[in-house]
This record gives C-alpha cells, sequence and structure tokens, in this order.
C-alpha cells in the first residue's frame, strides 16, 4: 500500500501532516498567557523538557558522528524533517514550522532513531528504502523510539499529530500486537544508543 510519506534519494522524510488528518494540536502559545505561579512553574517545566531534549540531541550527534542540518532548504517542499542514509544527515526544517517545541523535539527524536539503523550502527533493513513492508516496520520503530526518548527528556505531548501518524502506518499493514512488540523491542534499542546505553539486546543483536 501506498503511504503519503516521501522517500527521495535514499531518504526518509517526513510531510507537514501525518497519514491520517490532523487533530487539534495543542499550540505552544497556550502556555504564554500572562502569568500567576501555575504559568510561570510550567514554563520552567518546559525549558527543562528543552534543555534535556537538546542535551540528548546534541549528546548522540557528537558521539554517533550523525550530520545535522538546521532550518535545511534541502528537504522535499512538504517534508519538515528527514534522515538521509547515503550522507548520513539529519535536516529539519526551521523550529516556527512546528506546532509546537514539543512536536519539534518528538519529530527529531524521530530521524535520530532512524539514523540509528545505519548500516554503520543496527543495521536496519527498512531505512532509505521505497515505500514497502520493510520501510513502514522502520517507520514504526521510529515513531515508538521517539515516544520513549520523549519520555527521557520529559515530553508527555497531548498533541495527535504522532500517534496518528503511528496509527496511519499500524494500519497500512494492518500490524498485528506481534509486529507492535517487534517494534518495540527494536525502538528500545534505537532509544538506548541514542542514549549512549549499551543494552544487552542490542549487544546480542549486534554480535548476530
Ligand atoms: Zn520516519
Amino acid at each position: 500500500m501506498r503511504l503519503a510519506v516521501p522517500v527521495v534519494d535514499g531518504a526518509t522524510s517526513h510531510g507537514s501532516t501525518p497519514p491520517l488528518k490532523r487533530q487539534g494540536p495543542k499550540d505552544l502559545k497556550d502556555h504564554h498567557s500572562p502569568g500567576n505561579l501555575g504559568v510561570i512553574r510550567l514554563l520552567n517545566k518546559k525549558q527543562d523538557k528543552v534543555t534535556t531534549a537538546q542535551e540528548i540531541i546534541d549528546d548522540y550527534l557528537q558521539r554517533s558522528g550523525v550530520k545535522f542540518e538546521a532550518d535545511s532548504m534541502k528537504l522535499p517542499e512538504d517534508a519538515v524533517a528527514g534522515y538521509a542514509k547515503k550522507l548520513d544527515v539529519i535536516r529539519i526544517r526551521p523550529i516556527e514550522r512546528f506546532e509546537s517545541l514539543d512536536h519539534y523535539y518528538t519529530t527529531l527524536f524521530h530521524e535520530l532513531a532512524h539514523s540509528t539503523g545505519h548500516p554503520m550502527r543496527l543495521d536496519r533493513p527498512g531505512i532509505g528504502v521505497p515505500i514497502s513492508i520493510e520501510y513502514v516496520h522502520e517507520e514504526l520503530i521510529a515513531e515508538l523510539a521517539s515516544a520513549f526518548l520523549d519520555d527521557e527528556a520529559g515530553i508527555h505531548s497531548t498533541s495527535t499529530i504522532h500517534s496518528n501518524y503511528m496509527k496511519g502506518y499500524i494500519e497500512a499493514v494492518d500490524a498485528g500486537p506481534e509486529v507492535i512488540a517487534w517494534a518495540a523491542g527494536h525502538a528500545a534499542i534505537a532509544a538506548d544508543m541514542v542514549l549512549g546505553r549499551k543494552s544487552e539486546a542490542a549487544r546480542k543483536l549486534l554480535a548476530a
């Protein structure tokens, strides 16, 4: 089944809309109304999340050697972010193109997860391939890994953008619980690699 996500020149890229229709993502502006202590606490929490998310990203990029192009103009017109396997580079649009900081960082975590599948790293088959079952499985892995990384960074978004994106892929391949469990296992390994943790599962996978 064809999905509304382009694959260009060995790259996975992500449109500004997920396969399914968006449903009212929360806007960051919600948190900028003038304030009381509750709002200040909320802003401080938001700042902590940004710091943690950015630290995770900076640490992984430095350790892995994955290249990063912020404010990239090299993405397909309808894409907000992508990972190109051939050049081992993550590209993302300016932060203003995203509905919220949560969405920006969750999207970046998704692309970081893709980069762990590069042949030099975990060597997953669904990176930079035409739309296929392997491609969809890779999307499930990247989405689940980004959810794990969100949790690490303290991001617990109520936005439905990413859940709808994943739902689209689950429905596209009619993925049952066993596929989700399989993808979650690979996603946990990918998230561990981003976080610099050497999981037992990863060791076994790399040794096989
Ligand atoms: Zn993806």
